[in-house]
């Protein structure tokens, strides 16, 4: 079940187990639970300690790093190591990075009436999927374990197969299932990202398609995806549940699941928190392939800040749960045009009415977490801090609404005489989809009055100490409580009536944990002491007294307060269970409170970052037409941004040229968010938009512009490619960056232009095509749909600014050479450069009023892998260097610059004597090595340049 590269003690550790007959009863309860949770790393707990022995206790050591000790009995020493258990976060935390699963061993009786030993039972194995520790987790985001199902019907062969995909987030009790063919299946969970998967018996395997969103995978008891074990194991969630899901796959994926929730949760039966089993197909959603994801920076940013993603600019949101409801909404933006239209609605209507916005946005900043607080009410976990916090969340609703309805003293129609403060307006909230929100607003007054008459304004953590049932609430709980307080008075006002009975002025009356009331008398005055003192404690300098009288109040006290707390304790349970019987309406609310939070985020977005709504223009589907259109992240780190229009007609491919840093991938980028936004329900970073409604987002960068992700590859690029090439269709959105750049210029031109050929021909996808081969451009006189844009730059004396403004047509010059000028290459290498330029446009001139333009592929340059004119730039740079190199270089006497230079200076300096008579053809040892040095891969072109014309002079030296 573990990986087998790490080192695991789960279960039973082998010290424990050769010892077993002859272990202490506490020891022996130890051993069993580690025998029942073979998975797990079982803490147990000892007193305010979670203990683990043997091997196990040398694994907490080591990774927890805490001291590991000893415990001995009449049976032996075992190795023992422990966390405390009131400071068990950081450990907990420290052993769930580690991959381990912790089964919670705890007391789950009162030591103190335990007869002989105190009975154990784990309540709850926390895993990365599982926890529900506030501590653990991140506020705002969703933490979940999934698992997959496959359907091996007789007849299905392996393309018929349906994969089942259920997730459940356990703190919140949200739980999906979804079920599809294993590539539906495989975006699904790159869009979830689950921190563990479970995977069925038949089911395929799953690789996270990118590593920091990873999850674990592991088996899980085969009987929970048996469909009979399923079916029943549903039942207490869902009515009938054979008859609820599409496919069986997606029912036993759902058991599986949930079986696997319960387990970590103590295994008391089914969560009554998880109340709703949410059904989905992902073709409801804009699909969106985790490349998509990644290269369009939704919720990740290799370059820059954490916060520069959409959705850091999207998160206005003033509390968790709204928090989690818009990256919900961003992960899985909408393809239903009046749904889409209906959330522009309410944002519309927030983005006016400013007050309202703000109102709402103040009153859910002092809003709690609902939906883990209702999962603590409902698992019998929620303190009494936890029902106030509950309580003052339910206090916002009445605000809202009010709020909503203009009782701020908003109007409710331009012009209007200003309304009154405090009275709604029955015109408002204007829009459907708000004044839906406003209906679901559930105060559930019952439940608010209920923890308000019960549980105290500012209770303690403990629930079993007292001061958590507000006085008022239960007569016998006043009743002891009076008890309490009047033996408390009593011994107040001892210490004036014994000093005045006995004239010992210093007399006084204390308390302490051993020995309970006391008088005490100092040394000089013992023989004071009335006779009815009885000696209890003798000190230094005094004595200390009872009296029968006092220990009768002692007692009175005392029992009073014992059985105070633990009628507190009983009636704080009760209300918790009566809160509990309410946890679907509240987690209806929960839901409300969320939607509206990401509907005021999105508002304030709108307002401070002067959005504008999109026209949605689905039926019939139309294309994209954006006018002014910004990136919504680069606009803020850029001062000047430029913006840009689209006007992509429904089935175009836009071929996009201009020269590197000029913003083309900006400007497809930009469009493609504009898409995802407008489809979440927001507004644009726009002057105006007309937007089709897209199924699937699809991008793909070229390898080596991909480089900062690590494993980039052409063989990726090429299957990501393939993926494309495969799903795209009439309703797609295609972004290509560089494709073809990961190899030979020849292949890769080809592959690109084949590639947006078939877009156009095939797929009538609605694609940008970014690229540096130019070649591509001739494809607009070919295709119908293929048009060119470009991207210029100005030149003035020499230098070169980017001008970062689209451009019909295409770009006549990739201002390569320019570019180089300005990074410092030394100015023979330019003007060698230039003249290459020149010539091979020459060239191509000849070569296309000969030719014609059929062929562009293969006709172009025959040999364009060894031809050093190859027009195409950046790959064909090595051949061009060879060119170069095999050119005198002697006439160069400027001083390059270029962190090469300086390493390859280095190795000048460090070197032999060298042989003057070595021919350069055959290369100086030493220049050999250094050219054998050079890591072509890491340099950039100006880099590579400079260090070989160093390498140049260098030969000239040894000449
Ligand atoms: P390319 O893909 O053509 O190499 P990028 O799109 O990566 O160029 O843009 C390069 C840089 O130029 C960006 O990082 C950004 O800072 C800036 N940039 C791009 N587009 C714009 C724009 N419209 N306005 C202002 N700056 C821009
Ligand atoms: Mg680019």
């Amino acid at each position: 079940m573990e990986p087998a590269d790490r080192e695991t003690v789960t279960g039973l550790p082998p010290g424990i187990a050769a010892a077993r007959g002859e272990l202490t009863p506490m020891l022996s309860q130890y051993a069993d639970l580690c025998a029942a949770h073979e998975d797990a790393l079982v803490l147990f707990q000892v007193g305010d300690f979670y203990e683990a022995f043997c091997e196990a206790a040398e694994t907490v050591a080591r990774v927890c790093e805490v001291t590991l000790t000893e415990r001995s009995d009449s049976t032996g020493d075992y190795p023992m190591a422990g966390i405390p258990i009131d400071n068990a976060a950081p450990y907990l935390e420290s052993l769930l990075d580690a991959g381990y699963r912790v089964a919670l061993g705890d007391q789950v009786e009162d030591a103190e009436q335990a007869s002989g030993l105190v009975d154990r039972a784990v309540t709850e194995v926390i895993t990365p999927g599982t926890v529900v520790e506030d501590d653990l987790l991140e506020s705002g985001s969703t933490n979940y374990v999934a698992a997959v199902a496959a359907d091996g019907g007789v007849d299905a062969g392996p393309a018929g197969t349906t994969v089942g995909l259920a997730a459940v987030d356990v703190s919140t009790g949200e739980c999906l299932v979804t079920a599809g063919d294993a590539d539906a299946v495989a975006s699904e969970l790159d869009r979830i990202a689950p921190a563990e998967l479970i995977a069925g018996p038949d089911a395929p395997a799953f690789e996270p398609s990118d590593a920091e969103r990873g999850w674990a995978t592991h088996d899980y008891d085969a009987d929970a995806f048996d469909r009979r074990t399923a079916t029943e194991r549903l039942e207490p969630y869902l009515p009938a549940p054979e008859r609820r899901f599409d496919a069986d796959a997606g029912l036993r994926a759902a058991s599986a699941v949930l079986a696997y929730a319960e387990y970590t949760q103590g295994d008391d039966g089914p969560l009554s928190y998880v109340t709703r089993i949410r059904r989905y197909d992902p073709r409801d959603r804009l699909r969106l392939d985790a490349a998509a994801q990644r290269s369009l920076e939704l919720f990740e940013n290799r370059g820059l800040g954490a916060s520069d993603t959409l959705f850091g600019v999207l998160d206005e949101t003033s509390c968790a749960l709204g928090r989690r409801c818009l990256e919900r909404w961003l992960r899985r933006p909408l393809v239903d045009a009046d749904a889409i239209r209906s959330r522009h609605d309410a944002v519309g209507e927030l983005a006016d009415r400013s007050l309202a916005r703000e109102g709402v946005a103040d009153a859910l900043a002092t809003a709690y977490d609902l939906e883990r607080l209702v999962s603590r009410v409902s698992r019998g976990r929620a303190d009494a801090r936890d029902l106030r916090s509950l309580h003052r969340t339910l206090a916002v609703v009445p605000e809202l609404k009010a709020t909503l309805a203009g009782a701020d003293g908003e109007r409710s129609v331009e012009g209007a005489e200003t309304g009154t403060a405090g009275e709604d307006d029955p015109d408002l909230p204007r829009t459907d989809h708000l004044r839906d929100l406003r209906d679901r607003l559930d105060g559930l007054t019952g439940v608010r009055e209920l923890i308000d008459d019960a549980v105290a304004t500012d209770p303690p953590q403990e629930i079993t100490e007292g001061g958590v049932i507000r006085g008022g609430f239960d007569d016998d709980l006043d009743a002891l409580r009076a008890t309490e307080r009047e033996g408390r008075e009593w011994v107040a006002d001892l210490e004036a009536s014994e000093r005045e009975r006995t004239g010992i002025d210093s007399l006084s009356v204390g308390h302490n944990q051993v020995h309970g009331y006391y008088i005490e008398v100092t040394d000089a005055n013992l023989d004071r002491v009335p006779d009815d003192y009885r000696r209890r404690q003798t000190l230094k300098n005094s004595e200390r007294y009872v009296t029968p009288e006092l220990k009768e109040h002692e007692e009175e006290i005392v029992g009073a307060a014992e059985r105070a707390d633990a009628l507190e304790y009983e009636l704080f349970v009760d209300v918790r269970e009566r809160v509990a019987t309410e946890t679907e309406r509240i987690q209806a609310l929960a839901d409300a409170l969320a939607e509206l939070d990401a509907l005021a985020s999105l508002a304030a977005v709108a307002v401070e970052r002067d959005y504008v709504r999109p026209d949605l223009r689905a039926d019939p589907p139309a294309g994209v037409e954006i006018e002014g259109g910004r990136h919504p992240v680069v606009e803020r780190t850029e001062d000047a941004f430029v913006p840009n229009d689209a006007d992509l007609p429904r089935g175009s491919v836009a071929v996009i040229t201009g020269p590197n840093m000029s913003g083309k991938s900006t400007y497809m980028r930009s469009v493609a968010l504009a898409v995802v936004l407008a489809q979440t329900g927001s507004f644009v970073p726009a002057q105006a938009a007309a937007l089709p409604v897209f199924d699937r987002v699809f991008t793909r960068v070229g390898a080596s512009d991909d480089i900062a992700g690590g494993q980039s590859t052409f063989m990726r690029e090429m299957s990501e490619l393939t993926e494309i090439l495969h799903d795209a269709d009439a309703d797609s959105l295609v972004l290509l960056d560089e494709v073809g750049r990961g190899t030979a210029t020849t292949d890769g031109r080809a592959i690109a232009r084949a590639a947006a050929e078939f877009l156009h021909d095939e797929l009538g996808a609605t694609a940008l095509f970014a690229t540096h081969y130019h070649g591509l451009t001739d494809l607009a006189e070919e295709r119908e749909r293929v048009f060119n844009l470009h991207f210029t730059a100005t030149r003035e004396d020499g230098d070169v600014t980017f001008l970062h403004r689209v451009v019909p047509g295409a770009s006549s010059s990739s201002y390569g050479v320019e570019v180089a000028e300005l990074a410092g290459v030394p100015g023979p290498v330019v003007d060698r450069a230039r003249d290459l330029v020149a010539a091979e446009e020459a060239d191509r001139a000849r070569g296309a009023s000969e030719a014609g333009r059929s062929d562009a592929v293969d006709g172009e340059e025959p040999t364009s892998d060894e031809n050093p004119a190859d027009r195409d730039g950046d790959a064909s740079l090595r051949e061009f260097l060879a060119e170069e190199a095999s050119e005198d270089g002697s006439e160069f006497d400027s001083e390059p610059y270029s962190p090469a230079t300086e390493r390859s200076r280095e190795g000048e300096r460090t070197r032999p004597g060298t042989d003057a008579d070595e021919s350069p053809a055959g290369a100086s040892p030493d220049l050999a090595a250094a050219l054998r040095d050079f890591d072509l891969a890491r340099m950039t072109p100006i880099e590579a340049l400079n260090a070989l014309h160093d390498l140049q002079s260098r030969l000239d030296d040894d000449r």
